[in-house]
């Protein structure tokens, strides 16, 4: 047998992966299975774009660029930040400190084996993206996780972050609009943090914006880049997957610390080289270009929202807090009497309806399944019918 680093044991998964596994066998074997699993958007990524990666391949772009990203891409998305989140003065984006990497995880990877390892505490919220987790006990760093309540709305609470903090911490994860969720931190939450965090110069943040722009109801994202006082600790993740419907193009970026870049460089040196150019030139296209498409998506998004969050409250045994962001309803199934692995088999096996179960977000998730509503409202509408049929003969 292949003696296997002791490493490649601690290194966790992403369940939603395999629910979308399962459901495609069974959809392979003729079942009709509605999809509410995955994380991505059921959009086609906006013509404009597709045709400026067509274009690039066309032009002849077809070598290495610069590990850090083509100059143009990296100057616009600073450019694009500093308009989306009104920076200016000192809070504005130097180019130089934007990296761009194939898609958000790469990001998350590189955070964690820069500031992680044996001897470090890093916190991550829970329930949260499986991801952190696993590269946080790959690294060899202890994961301590935040939790994170319903009653709450499941945004981040400071005071609980700060109380949390040794002096072994080397980095907090934080993300909002967040997955599993949906759940929005609150701007008082997110002073409070910032303000604390003054206190442990030691501590990095990494906060995952990948949500940015999937905000309802009226609010508005607040970005931690607006703090200049946090930037030479601050790795702010962004990228095109989820705003442009863009998962499979595998382009996304993070504004570094200006002492990390470097670091951050030769890990995509060491590990990819760069993105590839194509997607590079498409992602150029995206930020440059009209955004009625993404404004378009994100009103069907919402439109979605308003239909499932409901619709989910009023099924039998089940409970479901407002989501304000993302694409994501978190609703609690305690009343079911089902808990979260076995409510998911349920649904899939007996319903046809992909979800994932909390717990696959961390053990705060128990009691909780994730529904994503970047699918139709006909299915959205169809697979909660599914679901109460299936709850009342059960009752
Ligand atoms: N961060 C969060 C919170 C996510 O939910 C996801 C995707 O599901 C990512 C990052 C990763 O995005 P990407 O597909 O661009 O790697």
């Amino acid at each position: 047998a292949p003696r296997l680093a002791p490493s490649l044991s601690r290194l966790g998964t992403e369940s939603a992966f395999e629910v979308l596994a399962r459901a495609q066998a069974l959809a392979a074997q003729g079942r009709d299975i509605i999809n509410l699993g995955i994380g991505q958007p059921d959009f086609r990524t906006p013509e404009h774009i597709v045709e400026a990666g067509v274009k690039a391949l066309r032009d002849g772009h077809h070598g290495y660029t610069p590990a850090a990203g083509l100059p143009r891409l990296r100057a616009a998305v600073a450019a694009d930040l500093g308009a989306r989140h009104a920076l200016a003065g000192e809070a504005e984006v130097d180019p130089d400190t934007v990296v761009i990497v194939p898609g958000g995880k790469p990001t998350m990877f590189f955070a964690v084996m820069m500031l992680g390892g044996a001897g470090s505490e890093i916190l991550y919220p829970d329930p949260g993206f499986p991801i952190y987790q696993s590269v946080i006990r790959y690294s060899g760093a202890t994961p301590v996780p935040i939790a994170l309540h319903e009653e709450d709305g499941f945004a981040f609470d400071a005071d609980t972050v700060l109380s949390q903090i040794t002096p072994r911490t080397s980095l907090i994860i934080i993300n909002s609009p967040a997955n599993p969720t949906g759940g929005v931190t609150p701007k008082a939450q997110i002073d409070k943090l910032v303000a604390g965090l003054e206190a442990h110069p030691h501590v990095t943040l990494l906060s995952d914006e990948i949500y940015s722009q999937m905000l309802y109801g009226g609010r508005r994202h607040v970005s931690l880049l607006s703090y200049p006082q946090i930037r030479d600790r601050l790795i702010m993740l962004d990228g095109w997957s989820k705003t442009y419907a863009m998962t499979g193009w595998r382009l996304g970026y993070a504004v570094w610390p200006k002492a990390l870049v470097e670091h951050a460089v030769r890990l995509c040196i060491n590990d990819h080289s760069c993105v590839n150019a194509a997607a590079q030139f498409a992602g150029l296209a995206a930020l440059e270009g009209p955004q009625d498409a993404v404004n378009d998506m994100l009103a069907q998004f919402d439109r979605r929202r308003t239909e499932i969050v409901p619709a989910l409250d009023a099924l039998p045994g089940m409970r479901c807090a407002d989501a304000a962001g993302a694409f994501y309803a978190f609703p609690s199934i305690e009343g079911t009497g089902l808990d979260a692995r076995g409510a998911q088999d349920l649904f899939l096996q007996q319903a046809g309806v992909a979800t994932v179960a909390g717990t696959s977000f961390g053990a705060s998730g128990e009691g909780y399944l994730r529904f994503s509503y970047a699918a139709s409202l006909e299915h959205i509408q169809a697979a909660i019918a599914r679901i109460r049929t299936l709850l009342e003969e059960r009752s």
